[in-house]
C-alpha cells in the first residue's frame, strides 16, 4: 500500500514524540525564559497511551510507512518507555525502529530498550567541549555523561550509533572538527546539521546558519573527506566518507540544499496531532478519532484525506518571513 501526496512523495516514516517534556533546557531548542518553571506541560490525560500510539503506528504502517522513530522531549524521561517497543518492533511491514535521545538517560536503559526490541539509536551532541556542551544545554549535564550513554548503547549492540549535532554560528562552530576528530574511525557516524527556523521560540536568524559547505571544507582541511552515494531515495543526509578509509559523516542541509522533494515524513505530537511538515502550523487531531469509536479503517481513510492532498515544501519557500510564523515547537514534534 502506498499513499502518496499532491507531490506524489509517498508516506514512508512516522516520527513519533513520546513527551513534550525534556531534562535539557537547549537554548535553541527549549530556551529556559520559555520553558521554565511556570510552562504548562501537557498533562498525562491529554498525552496519547502507549497503547494509542501503538493502534496508530499499526494503521501507518499498514498504509505503506516502513519506519518508526521516537522521539520527544525526551523520550526516554517517559517511564517505562521499553513497554512502548514491545508493542511496535512485531508490526508486519515494519523495517526500522529507531529513536533519538539526548543520551542522558541511556547508560539505565539501553540494554532494557535493546531487549524490548529497539535496532538502532541517535544521539544529540552538540560539541565535544564540555563548556559549550552545557552552556547549549543548559542544564548542566557534561558530555562525560552522553558519552558514557554512547557506550552503553554501544555495549547493547543498539547500532549502528549515529550522533547529531546542531550547529550554530559563534555558539559551537569552532568545534565541529574537535567532534569529528572524536568519534572517527570508532563506526559511530556524526552528522552535523544545520540550525533550523523550527518553533517560534529560538530567535532564529539566517546569519546563525554554517552552511554544510562551509563545515566540510572545514572539516576537509584536517580530514580529507569525499562524497558517498545516499544509502536510499530521501535520506535526510547528505553522506560524506574519510578518504582514509575510517567511516563517514553527514550533513543534513535543510537551509542551504531544501530535501523537501524527497520528503516522506510525517510527525505525531505527544497529544496525538499529526504534522505533515516539520515547519508545520496546525496539526490533525487523530486522538479525537482514537477516542471516539473509530474503526482502523476509518482512521486510516482520514489519514488518507490528510496526506493525500498535502503539498508542504516549507524549507524551499523559506523566507525571513515564513521564520516568523507560529510554527510548532520542536519539542513537542521531535525533528
Ligand atoms: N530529546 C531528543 C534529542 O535530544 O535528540 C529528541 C528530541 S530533539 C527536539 C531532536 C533533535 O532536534 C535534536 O538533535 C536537537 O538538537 C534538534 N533540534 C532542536 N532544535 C533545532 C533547530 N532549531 N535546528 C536544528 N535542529 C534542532
Amino acid at each position: 500500500m502506498t499513499l502518496t501526496d499532491a507531490f506524489q512523495r509517498p508516506l514512508r516514516d512516522l516520527r513519533i514524540s513520546v513527551t513534550d517534556r525534556c531534562n535539557f533546557r537547549c537554548t535553541y531548542c527549549m530556551p529556559r525564559e520559555v520553558f521554565g518553571p511556570g510552562y504548562q506541560f501537557l498533562d498525562r490525560a491529554e498525552i496519547l497511551s502507549y497503547e494509542e500510539i501503538a493502534r496508530l503506528a499499526r494503521i501507518f504502517v499498514k498504509q505503506g510507512v516502513e519506519k518508526l522513530r521516537i522521539t520527544g522531549g525526551e523520550p526516554l524521561v517517559r517511564r517505562d518507555l521499553h513497554t512502548l517497543i514491545v508493542q511496535l518492533r512485531d508490526i508486519p511491514g515494519l523495517k526500522d525502529l529507531t529513536l533519538t535521545t539526548n543520551g542522558s538517560l541511556l547508560r539505565q536503559q539501553a540494554q532494557k530498550l535493546k531487549d524490548a526490541g529497539l535496532e538502532r539509536i541517535t544521539v544529540s551532541l552538540d560539541s565535544i567541549d564540555d563548556e559549550v556542551f552545557q552552556a547549549m544545554n543548559d542544564s548542566g549535564v557534561p558530555v562525560a555523561v552522553v558519552l558514557d550513554g554512547i557506550e552503553a548503547a554501544k555495549e547493547a549492540g543498539l547500532t549502528p550509533i549515529k550522533v547529531n549535532a546542531v550547529v550554530k554560528r559563534g555558539t559551537n562552530d569552532h568545534t565541529i572538527v574537535d567532534l569529528a576528530r572524536h568519534f572517527k574511525g570508532t563506526g559511530v557516524i556524526v552528522r552535523f546539521i544545520e540550525y533550523m527556523d523550527v518553533g517560534a521560540t529560538n530567535g532564529w536568524q539566517l546569519e546563525h546558519v554554517v552552511p554544510a559547505r562551509e563545515m566540510a571544507e572545514r572539516i576537509d582541511a584536517v580530514f580529507p573527506i569525499e562524497p558517498a552515494e545516499a544509502n536510499y531515495r530521501g535520506e535526510v543526509a547528505r553522506r560524506w566518507r574519510y578518504r582514509d578509509g575510517s567511516g563517514e559523516i553527514g550533513f543534513i542541509t535543510s537551509i542551504s540544499e531544501p530535501f523537501c522533494g524527497a520528503c516522506t515524513r510525517a510527525r505525531l505530537s505527544p497529544e496525538g496531532q499529526l504534522f505533515t511538515c516539520l515547519f508545520g502550523v496546525k496539526g490533525h487531531d487523530f486522538r479525537e478519532l482514537l477516542r471516539s469509536d473509530k474503526s482502523d479503517e476509518e482512521i486510516a481513510a482520514f489519514l488518507g484525506s490528510v496526506w493525500r492532498v498535502r503539498d508542504d515544501r516549507y524549507s524551499e519557500i523559506r523566507t525571513e518571513e515564513t521564520a516568523r510564523l507560529p510554527k510548532v515547537e520542536m519539542s513537542r514534534i521531535g525533528g
